[in-house]
């Protein structure tokens, strides 16, 4: 019997199993499909692997934290890269910026091409939104998670503090009051997609996303962003995690009001001290958890956002016509798109294009004369009930490779190899609808509703996912998993090696 069963093989449940495993617990991991990893994948093509997830990786330290518990780090097991330029935004117009790999380096860019003003406003910007990440970070993504509560219990003046992380109004709207320039604007308000919000609505606070990425770094990974999961499982395995594949969990075992093992599809049963839930909260409350607990946990109320994502094995472009490791195409009014997704419910009419080239991103080998070239656009989850009809998805499809033929990014014969729809995104993490980062950071309350990693109402369950806190992508996921493990830790108590 192990001490830990944990239920899924993304980056949270990686790190948590790494993480409890490192303190000496005996950890199964199970997961659902054939291989390992979630949603940061892969799929294989004509004999070239491709990365079908994320691309950038942020926060590095997170990961590393983690691999270091084992007795490893981040750069023993992959490495990581940055690129010049780091990303090419591209307007409707055609008119092109490029941010690089550092700040200074970015502002200076940015006042060749835009002018001193421009460069101006954007230090001025990116020096508040690292002195909110410094401020909140402890609070809101480092920490535990945040409750009213916990917020009151700092006591008046650290209360009256918590205005400072600009809390009150959007990230739109802190945006415009502090950069005139258009092109900015809508550079800085795409850092809501990194967790799949709405910049209209979501906190300002959340302008601190730009400073993780261009202050602090976005990396590609040698040989793909999967990488990054096979040195996770590596690592896993030293440490002695049992890892199962096409092992779907169909229920949570709960007896005498503790979670005490999950029963695996085909009847087989697993018991344990305690379950690490590493799939949506929403399966959980939904699939997982016995009629009469379900309301120890609930489904969000509004997930993130869904994407359209493809890949195109585009001829390969080199010298002057190298694509840039990631190229952002923006339609004509950015702000219709969230109109079109949040309010309308539909996806948007003019969709930005993201373009990932996997081999300048990740050094990774494409065909003979041919690059992998991984393209997203957002769509709205998936409706409650039903699914969305194919074709609207489908118009979705032609809209964002028309607009990547518009911008030159892509040939007339260059095919789309591999691609998912949001509802390809739903069948494969059941409850999550599609949303690539949990429940959306749409409101002020939304860090305040994530699940906590511990959950309170059924001892021996604790959640590590991008559905629980402190939210989606990677390194959250992988603080997800830490916090978990270290609840587990603290309710178990640690077993040392020799002790067991
Ligand atoms: C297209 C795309 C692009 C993205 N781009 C970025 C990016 O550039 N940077 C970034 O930081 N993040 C990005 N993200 C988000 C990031 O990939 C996710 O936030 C993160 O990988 C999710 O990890 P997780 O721990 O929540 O687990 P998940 O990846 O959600 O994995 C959960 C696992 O649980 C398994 N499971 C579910 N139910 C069961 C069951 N009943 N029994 C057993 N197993 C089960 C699933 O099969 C799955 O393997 C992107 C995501 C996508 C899809």
């Amino acid at each position: 019997m192990p001490d830990v069963i944990v239920i899924g093989s993304g980056l949270g449940g990686l790190s948590a199993a790494v993480s409890l495993a490192a303190k000496g617990l005996g950890v199964t991991v199970v997961e659902a499909a054939p291989n390992f990893g979630g949603k940061a994948n892969i799929v294989t093509l004509d004999g070239v692997e491709c990365d079908t997830g994320p691309s950038v990786l942020t926060l590095p330290d997170t990961l590393d934290a983690v691999l270091r518990e084992a007795g490893t780090s981040l750069a023993a097991e992959v490495t990581l890269l940055t690129h010049t330029p780091a990303f090419r935004y591209v307007t409707a117009k055609g008119d092109v910026l490029e941010l690089m790999p550092t700040l200074p380096e970015t502002l200076a860019n940015v006042s060749k091409t835009l002018g001193e003003a421009a460069a101006r406003e954007l230090a001025t910007f990116m020096a508040d939104a690292a002195e909110v990440w410094e401020l909140s970070k402890i609070a809101f993504v480092y920490g535990e998670a945040p409750s009213v509560r916990s917020l009151w219990e700092l006591g008046p003046a650290k209360m009256a503090g918590f205005g400072r992380v600009d809390p009150f109004r959007s990230m739109w709207a802190a945006i415009c009051n502090k950069v005139k320039h258009p092109l900015l604007r809508v550079i800085l308000a795409r850092y809501a997609t990194y967790n799949g919000s709405d910049p209209r609505s979501a906190p300002a606070t959340l302008n601190c996303i730009a400073h993780v990425e261009i202050g602090l770094g976005g990396y590609g990974v040698r040989g793909g962003v999967y990488e990054l999961v096979r040195a996770l499982v590596r690592v896993a395995e030293r440490q002695g995690v049992r890892l199962r594949a096409s092992s779907p969990v169909e229920s949570l075992t709960v007896e005498r009001g503790r979670a005490v093992g999950v029963t695996l599809r085909g009847g087989e049963a697993l018991r344990a001290s305690a379950i690490v839930c590493n799939a949506d909260v929403a399966h959980l409350h939904e699939h997982l958890l016995p009629k009469a607990q379900r309301r120890v946990v609930a489904a969000p109320e509004t997930p993130s956002m869904s994407g359209w994502t493809g890949l195109v094995r585009a001829r390969r472009r080199v010298g002057q016509d190298a694509r840039a490791a990631h190229t952002v195409l923006f339609p004509e009014d950015y702000l219709e798109e969230f109109a079109d997704i949040f309010d309308r419910d539909r996806p948007p009419q003019a969709p930005t294009v993201y373009c990932c080239a996997q081999e300048p991103c990740h050094q990774r080998r494409g065909w003979a004369d041919h690059e992998p070239v991984f393209i997203m656009t957002n769509a709205p989850p998936e409706p409650r009930v039903g699914a969305r009809p194919a074709e609207v998805t489908n118009a979705l499809r032609e809209r964002a490779l028309g607009r990547l033929r518009e911008a030159g990014l892509i040939d007339q014969d260059d095919a789309v190899v591999w691609e998912r729809a949001p509802s390809g995104l739903a069948a494969a993490y059941p409850g999550s609808r599609g949303a690539l980062y949990g429940a959306s950071s749409n409101s002020l309350f939304a860090a305040f509703k994530r699940p906590a990693n511990r959950v309170s109402g059924l001892p021996g369950l604790y959640l590590a996912s991008g559905s629980a806190h402190p939210g989606g992508g990677m390194p959250l996921c992988v603080l997800s998993g830490r916090m978990a493990a270290r609840h587990v830790l603290a309710d178990l108590g640690e077993k040392t090696q020799a002790a067991k």
